[in-house]
């Protein structure tokens, strides 16, 4: 067997010990908190960014651009992933979770300005992304470098995420909608690892969002008010 499984499955072994005892009162059932939505990236850790190390605490999805929709017959519908907490176990907070450096960003904006191909099933994710960014590149500030310009689109994606759930008639309106940004590039001021709250229920403005909700005031941070 390649060594990488091998490693994975030792570590599993290391996991199993850990988590003998925590298993009792949720195996028939969950009610997670949170449903978050956040990109596949190997170095954006889903479950630790949170502290989560309980299981039925949070309800992870990842998919490269963090994105919340899938295209239907019937036109984009938010995507079961991200709904089947929302309708089956009483999860009330969706949390959108993008992250400084994203790859698909990165890709959905070389395609816009650029070109270029991917495998289908690669291209069918920034498909979904580039109907989305298209106007936000279009409003980019002139000369910014690339990585300034992808770490803005990441907010923007973002927003345009939360949009896609307040639009939809399956997400009801009791639940709250969070969008964050991840940075472990010190594009943000504030730690590596960080997360920064840039939108809430649609809100994006940073002052208007500091003023509504005080008590995280400081997590509260936008590159970008466009
Ligand atoms: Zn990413």
């Amino acid at each position: 067997m390649r060594p990488e499984v091998t490693e994975l499955l030792q570590r599993n072994s290391d996991h199993v010990r850990q988590f003998q005892s925590r298993f009792d009162d949720i195996q028939d059932v969950q009610l997670p908190e949170a449903v978050t939505v956040c990109c596949s990236d190997s170095r954006v850790l889903q479950d630790q960014m949170w502290g989560n190390d309980e299981p039925g605490r949070l309800f992870t999805c990842s998919n490269i651009g963090n994105r919340v929709v899938q295209r239907s017959d019937s036109g984009d519908v938010v995507s079961g992933d991200v709904l089947y907490p929302v309708v089956h176990t009483q999860t009330e907070v969706i949390v959108v979770v993008g992250h400084t450096g994203c790859g698909a960003i990165t890709a959905t904006y070389e395609r816009l300005t650029n070109g270029g191909s991917e495998p289908a099933g690669i291209s069918h994710c920034l498909d979904l992304l580039t109907s989305d960014l298209e106007p936000g590149v279009e409003l980019l500030p002139a000369g910014l470098s690339r990585s300034a310009a992808v770490n803005r689109l990441v907010e923007y994606n973002v927003d345009r995420q939360i949009e896609r759930l307040e639009a939809s008639d399956d997400v009801p309106s009791a639940v709250t909608l969070v969008g964050v940004v991840y940075d472990f590039q010190d594009v943000y001021p504030g730690r590596r690892g960080e997360v920064h709250v840039i939108n809430v229920d649609g809100e994006t403005a940073v002052d208007e969002l500091r003023d509504a909700h005080p008590e995280i005031d400081s997590r509260i941070e936008r590159l970008w008010e466009y």
